[in-house]
C-alpha cells in the first residue's frame, strides 16, 4: 500500500528524517513510536503532502505522491487522515463537517456524500448525531466523526496522529475500539501514539523513530519485549 524509500527532511539545519525506509502491507495496523519531537508527525505530514520531503520517494501504490507533478487532491482521496484535535469545523454540523471535503474537493453530489456519511455515522452508532454541533459532542465522540469523515472516499490508507492524547482518560477506549473494529473490517493504517499497550495489542507491526531514523521496525513482541537494544528497552521502560 505504502513505501516510504529514504525519506529525508530538514527544517531549516534540524534534520528531522534522516532516511526513513519501511513499508505498509494491505491490511497491516502499523504502530509509529518515538519520543516527543522524533519526527512521527513531520513522517506523517509528508505521507499526506502536508510537507514536502527533501529527498526520497513515497509510494502509494504505483503512484510516486512526491513526484512533483502528481495528482495532490487525488492522492489525498487515496488517504484518510486524523490528527490530535481540531479535526472538525465547530460552526458547522456534523453532517457537514463529514461531507465537506467530499463535496467540495472530489465534487461529489451532496446526496451521495451524504448517504455515504450517513453510511458511516450508522457504523459508529452516531447517525442519530448528524445534525450536532462538535461543541455538543464528547471529545471521543468527535474523533469518531473525524474518523468517519477520513473514511469517506474508502482511502487505502488511514493516518492516524496521535488521536487520543488530546482527549479525557475516560474517552480514549472508546476511540481505541474504534480502531481496533477498523483493524478488524481490513483497513490499512498508520498510527502514531503513545497508547504503549494498545500498539502492543492491535498493532502488527512496530516502527520506532529514533534521533531521524528507524531504530526497530518489527512485531510488537520483538520490539517492545524482546529488543536487546538498552535504547529500546529504556523507552518502553518509561511507559511500564
Ligand atoms: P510528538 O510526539 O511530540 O508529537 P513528533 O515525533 O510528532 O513529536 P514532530 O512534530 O514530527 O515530532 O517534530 C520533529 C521535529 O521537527 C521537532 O524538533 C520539531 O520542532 C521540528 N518541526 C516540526 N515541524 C516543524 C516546522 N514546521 N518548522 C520547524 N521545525 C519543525
Ligand atoms: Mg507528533
Amino acid at each position: 500500500v505504502l513505501r516510504l524509500d529514504d525519506i529525508r527532511k530538514s527544517f531549516g539545519s534540524t534534520q528531522v528524517l534522516r532516511g526513513i525506509s519501511f513499508e505498509i502491507r494491505p491490511h497491516e495496523v502499523v504502530a509509529l513510536l518515538g519520543p516527543s519531537g522524533s519526527g512521527k508527525s513531520t513522517l506523517m505530514k509528508c505521507v499526506n503532502l502536508l510537507e514536502q520531503v527533501d529527498d526520497g520517494q513515497i509510494w502509494l501504490g504505483d503512484t510516486d505522491i512526491t513526484d512533483p507533478r502528481a495528482n495532490q487532491d487525488q492522492i489525498r482521496s487515496r488517504i484518510g487522515v486524523v490528527f490530535q484535535q481540531f479535526n472538525l469545523f465547530p460552526h458547522m454540523s456534523v453532517m457537514k463537517n463529514v461531507t465537506l471535503a467530499a463535496i467540495k474537493v472530489h465534487h461529489w453530489d451532496r446526496d451521495r456524500a451524504e448517504a455515504r456519511a450517513l453510511e458511516l455515522l450508522d457504523r459508529i452508532g452516531m447517525r442519530d448525531k448528524a445534525g450536532a454541533y462538535p461543541d455538543q459532542l464528547s471529545g471521543g465522540q468527535q474523533q469518531r466523526v473525524a474518523i468517519a469523515r477520513a473514511l469517506m472516499t474508502d482511502p487505502e490508507l488511514l493516518l492516524l496522529d496521535e488521536i487520543t492524547s488530546a482527549l479525557d482518560p475516560m474517552l480514549v477506549g472508546e476511540v481505541l475500539n474504534m480502531v481496533a473494529e477498523l483493524k478488524s473490517q481490513g483497513t490499512t493504517i498508520l498510527m502514531a501514539t503513545h497508547e504503549m499497550s494498545f500498539a502492543h495489542d492491535a498493532a502488527d507491526r512496530i516502527v520506532l523513530l529514533r534521533h531521524g531514523v528507524i531504530a526497530e521496525n518489527g512485531t510488537p513482541r520483538e520490539v517492545m519485549d524482546e529488543s536487546q537494544n538498552p535504547e529500546t528497552q529504556e523507552f518502553f521502560a518509561h511507559f511500564r
